[in-house]
């Protein structure tokens, strides 16, 4: 889900029409009001920002975002008409991930969104990895898709960092058992399995990135997800 905040209709519905036909859920708002709302009821994956906006401008709704330890590593493009080097300093400077100065081509908006989503790979450092609609924090111990927190075992949560932290992959159940379980554990291998099916149906529709490689093990696919 993509979040447009652009008080122009004209622009704001060909952006939402293009990532809809793009493949890409969207949804626009002509003010920060209602655009905070939706902000509660569901976390978008990317947030398209204008800059010239009533009320809140988009400099100060980044700067919001951005000071809240839930929003503060949302991608957040900005969009502006004014396209000086100053907008670009200042959006950039107040945490923007990217910018797109008016007019853009809708081409350029979707390839933009696509390389935006694409970077927001898996970072160990932080602990946070955002990989299409899943959000997994390991310091909160949080596990949300779509915005929506999903309620997993300690030792699924463990599978699904150890598949984060391992992606592309081709791991065994050798290696998840001992990544997971430790070293000692004289478990079988099918408790591996075991928990790959639960977290997978947990997962929902992101479950079938946890390939099966057949007579191998496990691995994290490619997410085609936008
Ligand atoms: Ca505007």
């Amino acid at each position: 889900m993509v979040y447009i905040l652009e008080d122009e209709t004209s622009i704001r519905n060909l952006v939402v029409y293009t990532l809809n036909q793009s493949g890409m859920e969207a949804e626009g708002f002509d003010n920060s009001q209602k655009f905070w709302m939706a902000m509660e009821r569901r976390r978008p994956q990317l947030v398209l920002l204008d800059i010239m906006l009533p009320g809140d401008d988009g400099l100060s709704i980044l700067r919001q975002l951005r000071s809240s330890p839930d929003t503060a590593r949302l991608p957040v493009m900005m969009l502006t008409a004014k396209g000086t080097e100053y907008d670009k300093v200042q959006g950039l400077d107040a945490g923007a991930d990217d910018y797109l100065p008016k007019p853009f081509g809708m081409m350029e908006l979707v390839a933009r969104v696509r390389s935006l989503l694409r970077r927001t790979e898996p970072s160990p450092q932080t602990g946070e990895f955002r990989l299409g609609s899943l959000f997994v924090s390991i310091p909160r111990y949080l596990v949300t898709f779509d915005g929506t927190p999903l309620t997993l075992t300690p030792k699924e949560f463990d599978v699904l960092v150890f598949f984060l932290r391992h992606p592309r992959m081709v791991l065994t159940r050798d290696q998840i058992m001992s990544g997971v379980w430790g070293q000692d554990f004289d478990g079988e291998s099918r408790t591996v399995d075991v928990h790959i099916r639960s977290l997978r149906s947990k997962l929902g529709t992101f479950g079938q990135y946890i390939e099966t490689v057949r007579g191998v093990g496990y691995r994290l696919g490619d997410i085609h997800e936008t």
